[in-house]
């Protein structure tokens, strides 16, 4: 009777000695708990989303304790909103549309200005495209009037991009059919016949795109230089570029198009420490960008600033101090 009281004492005794044990290890690796944060990227037929996946993993090979994940969302606008109310820590977006956010102008003039994000790096040009359906007999953008179009995916700059230039052409969404579509479901719904024009605004190539030119009839739509000024002049965010001939199967010439600026936000609250870890991890390791995506190639330090149109995150610009670019 005696020895299993003792027994039982001394197993309740083990037991508690375990539980402190087993306290203070928790206790011990909870100070240097790994940190999650989450990167917005866009669609999976864009180039956010590769490149995005690609930097989450360099973030979190290259920074101790932090794991980084890259999440598919509907790209530019609802990534401004992500970061400003940080519902993420990290979003690509177009720089045109962190301008309008960051100043509650254009289509953002109803809200309060997202003055609480930050830039942490610009990274290469995405180009406005139109892609018509051979059969769909779309020559110009006056052609676009009567059509039904795809013109991006629900909180996607790509739609505020098609309305813009529709805009300028005097083309409003009275005028056609719009569909809201991510670029992959542009694509298909494009190779199906439900949709005669897509847009997309995403650097070359953009899979989907190349997929769709695998197996349809499409055609490039161009912009005429004297648009193109007019655009220019009426949102200074956008630059005159060509889609070289060759960048897709079956388009033979350059055809002229117009292009905003992908970029990399932060919120301005975000640890000063963890933003210059980041700018320093991506821009020191651009190799795996340029592995992932051709356009990933344009991601360096020298040109990190170019275009970079909100405020600058105090991190990445102890960064860019550091290596003597600012
Ligand atoms: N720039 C596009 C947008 O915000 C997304 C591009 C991409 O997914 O690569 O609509």
């Amino acid at each position: 009777m005696k020895s299993t009281r003792i027994n039982k004492g001394l197993v309740l005794a083990l037991i508690a000695v375990l539980l402190v044990v087993v306290g203070f290890s928790v206790a011990a690796g909870g100070a240097a708990e790994t940190e999650r944060v989450v990167l917005a990227t866009g669609g999976t037929g864009g180039v956010y989303y590769p490149l995005g996946g690609a930097m989450a993993n360099i973030w979190s090979n290259e920074i101790e304790n932090l794991s980084a994940s890259s999440e598919s969302t509907g790209a530019s606008v609802e990534n401004v909103n992500l970061v400003n109310y940080q519902e993420s820590q990290f979003g690509l977006v177009q720089n045109d549309i962190a301008y309008y956010a960051f100043n509650g102008v254009e289509m953002f003039d109803d809200d309060e200005p997202m003055s609480s994000m930050r830039g942490v790096f610009t990274m290469y040009p995405e180009t406005i495209q139109i892609i018509a359906r051979a059969g769909a007999d779309v020559q110009t953008i006056d052609d676009i009037a009567g059509k039904r179009v795809a013109v991006g995916a629900p909180g996607s700059g790509t739609e505020v991009n098609a309305r813009q230039i529709l805009q300028a052409h005097g083309v409003t969404y009275d005028d056609i059919r719009e569909d809201f579509l991510s670029f992959a479901e542009a694509a298909d719904a494009l190779r199906d016949g439900n949709v005669d024009v897509a847009f997309v605004t995403a650097g070359l190539p953009t899979a989907s795109v190349i997929d769709l030119a695998t197996t349809t009839n499409v055609n490039l739509v161009s912009i005429e230089s004297a648009m193109v000024d007019s655009i220019i002049d009426q949102w200074p965010y956008y630059a005159e570029v060509a889609i070289p001939g060759g960048t897709y199967p079956g388009q033979d010439s350059d055809v002229q198009a117009v292009a905003v600026m992908a970029m990399m936000i932060v919120h301005e609250s975000l640890d000063e420490e963890l933003v210059y870890n980041v700018t320093k991890a991506t821009l020191e390791n651009t190799s795996v960008l340029g592995d992932t995506h051709d356009r990933g190639r344009e991601v360096t330090a020298e040109t990190a600033l170019d275009g970079m149109s909100i405020e600058l995150h105090p991190g990445a610009q102890r960064y860019y101090e550091e290596v003597g670019l600012y």
